[in-house]
């Protein structure tokens, strides 16, 4: 038992980035970031900056909103991050990208960018996680529309995130 503890003291701490635009951050984003928790010990949500991007939300409320939602979610870190990925994803010590797989549309874009990451740097490894069901239609694209037409985006995003769309929407 002494031994098992002192081999887990001395092992490096895993840690893992999830990057995204998360704007805003959906019920299928915490899902991820949660089932990501049981594997890693930190995972640090890189909120891209992406000024090419047309957001709804500013960088600094993505993060904000983040923040809020998961409260004191035990090894849940947010962070703005600008630049190559791999740089950041270096720089943190972390050695995994975690990445989240909707529909069969999603594998393209995220092979692709798996495999450019790997040829970039090989210390880093891509996770892509599988959604789970209740969620494997949802992005934030969807929910923009949805609540740009006031129509219920409950079940699909925390009251929270309700509540700041409803802002940006003028209700
Ligand atoms: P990006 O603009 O980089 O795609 P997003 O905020 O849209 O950023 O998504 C971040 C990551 O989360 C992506 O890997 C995306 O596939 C994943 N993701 C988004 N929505 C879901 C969902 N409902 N279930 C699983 N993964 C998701």
């Amino acid at each position: 038992m002494q031994r098992l503890n002192l081999l887990r003291t001395s092992m490096p701490k895993r840690i893992a980035v999830y990057p995204g635009s998360f704007d805003p951050i959906t019920f299928g984003h915490l899902d991820i970031i949660n089932r990501g928790l049981r594997i890693f010990d930190e995972v640090i949500i890189a909120v891209a900056e992406n000024p090419t991007k047309n957001a709804l939300f500013t960088v600094e409320e993505r993060v904000e909103l983040i923040r809020e939602v998961l409260e004191d979610n035990f090894g849940a870190t947010v962070e703005i991050f600008g630049g190559l990925l791999i740089d950041f994803v270096l720089a943190r010590g972390a050695t995994v990208i975690i990445r989240g797989l909707r529909a069969v549309t999603d594998f393209e874009f995220e092979f692709q960018i798996a495999q450019m990451n790997r040829a970039i740097s090989q210390d880093v490894e891509t996770l892509l996680m599988m959604t789970s069901v209740p969620f494997s239609y949802l992005s934030s694209s969807i929910v923009k529309e949805v609540s740009s037409l006031n129509g219920p985006v409950n079940g699909l995003v925390p009251p929270l995130v309700k509540k700041s769309l409803d802002g940006k929407f003028n209700r």
